[in-house]
């Protein structure tokens, strides 16, 4: 079948939740994707932030394919081993102390504020507690996620929505702040803000939060979905502020393609939340996931992934600044590493999406006017090189 097949026959059948763009992937390799009528893109998008190692990495199909012939699935009423050995690992690379695997971001997001719920309901049994999460935020579309998701126009048409949610403003301590009370349970925001428009956050606004609910006993989650896993050049975002939340979202790179979500508590928290019959999942964590996440853990140190995100990532920040610096169409430039995004003016930003895949690159949009590129984490120079030309044909 060809291209207009295909797409006329996703939207027969499909729930039109998405506006798709008009290609039909069918394999990768490496850094490069290929439609089904042979075309090639550099992919600058990653299934947005998820395939860190690129495409077609021999070692981790070879280890995915090992698991499926050992065995796939068992459920949680049973130890596995790939699920022991990468709990250690995320408990290592986290600086945190349990793990709890989920089967995407999302379902990470609902277990961090039930632990959260849980661990103030501890302390004073009542039900009425708050948690204050950030304007522009994002951490998914189940209605505990979606209630701490702060855009309006995603929330409307579902509310009522759960309870006791608050905003404030990101990098605003003040408005955060403003926002406390004798009922707040926890604070919840990404470090750097990905869908909301690649937001980083001021190291003093990290710090100034963790000082408060310090003070307070409040617990300070991180959801690190976006920019966790390497993305930035640290393994999780918030160690180069130095500053380790009491409980961590992780999801997108961590199984790096195979659905795989996890959230992760310290020590005080895990010891004071969650016991059996609280909270479970049928897949989450199961074999085939967790092989992944080992097999990414290990190429990571490997391939010396962190190394070049740095090195990589210094390199792709000066492309886009010099973009900037040339063209009127770009104002700014955001981000940390190989989270990077272009605030797009002039023109709207989908356009210049488009014209990029029809040069073969893909990149993807974040916020309303920001070009956002999180490519895998393996890229070269060269890639960067190649990117830059082909985006500088679309303006
Ligand atoms: C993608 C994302 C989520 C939601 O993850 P899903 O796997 O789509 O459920 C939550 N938070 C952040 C920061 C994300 O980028």
């Amino acid at each position: 079948m060809k291209t207009n097949e295909y797409i006329e026959m996703g939207e027969k059948y499909i729930l039109h939740t998405y506006n798709r763009y008009p290609v039909v992937f069918e394999k990768g390799d490496g850094v490069y994707l290929y439609d089904v009528e042979g075309r090639k893109y550099l992919d600058f998008a990653a299934g947005i932030a998820v395939f860190a190692l690129g495409y077609g990495n021999k070692e981790y199909n070879d280890a995915l394919k090992d698991q499926i012939d050992k065995i796939i699935h068992t459920s949680n009423l049973y130890y596995n081993v790939p699920a022991v050995e990468a709990a250690k690992k995320v408990v290592e690379a986290t600086g945190l102390s349990k793990v709890f695997f989920t089967n995407s971001g999302t379902e990470a997001i609902e277990g961090a504020i039930k632990a959260a719920r849980k661990y103030a309901w501890l302390k004073d049994k009542s039900t009425d507690h708050e948690i204050i999460a950030m304007n522009n935020s994002f951490h998914g579309r189940s209605m505990g996620a979606l209630s701490v998701t702060g855009n309006a126009h995603y929330q409307e048409p579902f509310k009522p929505l759960i309870g006791g949610i608050k905003f404030a403003d990101f990098n605003d301590l003040d408005s955060v702040k403003a926002q406390v009370t004798d009922k707040t349970c926890a604070i919840i925001l990404e470090p750097v803000q990905g869908e909301g428009g690649i937001y980083p956050a001021d190291p003093d606004f990290l710090k100034g939060v963790r000082q408060l609910c310090d003070e307070k006993d409040i617990l300070l989650i991180f959801d690190e979905i976006q920019c966790g896993m390497g993305r930035t050049g640290t393994m999780f975002a918030c160690q180069a502020y130095g500053i380790l939340p009491d409980i961590m979202t992780c999801a997108k790179a961590l199984g790096c393609g195979v659905p795989v979500g996890a959230f992760v508590l310290n020590e005080k928290t895990a010891a004071a939340s969650l016991v059996p019959g609280d909270h479970g999942t049928t897949y989450g964590g199961n074999p085939l996931a967790c092989a992944a996440v080992n097999k990414v853990f290990e190429l990571f140190e490997k391939e010396n992934v962190l190394e070049n995100v740095k090195t990589t990532g210094a390199y792709l920040e000066q492309k886009l600044d010099a973009l900037v610096d040339k063209y009127d169409c770009f104002k700014e430039r955001r981000g940390k590493g190989m989270m990077q995004g272009l605030v797009v003016e002039g023109q709207p930003v989908g356009q210049i999406v488009n014209k990029a895949l029809e040069n073969g690159l893909v990149v993807i949009t974040a916020g309303t006017n920001v070009l956002r590129l999180v490519p895998p984490l393996v890229i070269t120079k060269a890639h960067v090189d190649e990117m830059i030309e082909k985006l500088e044909k679309c303006l």
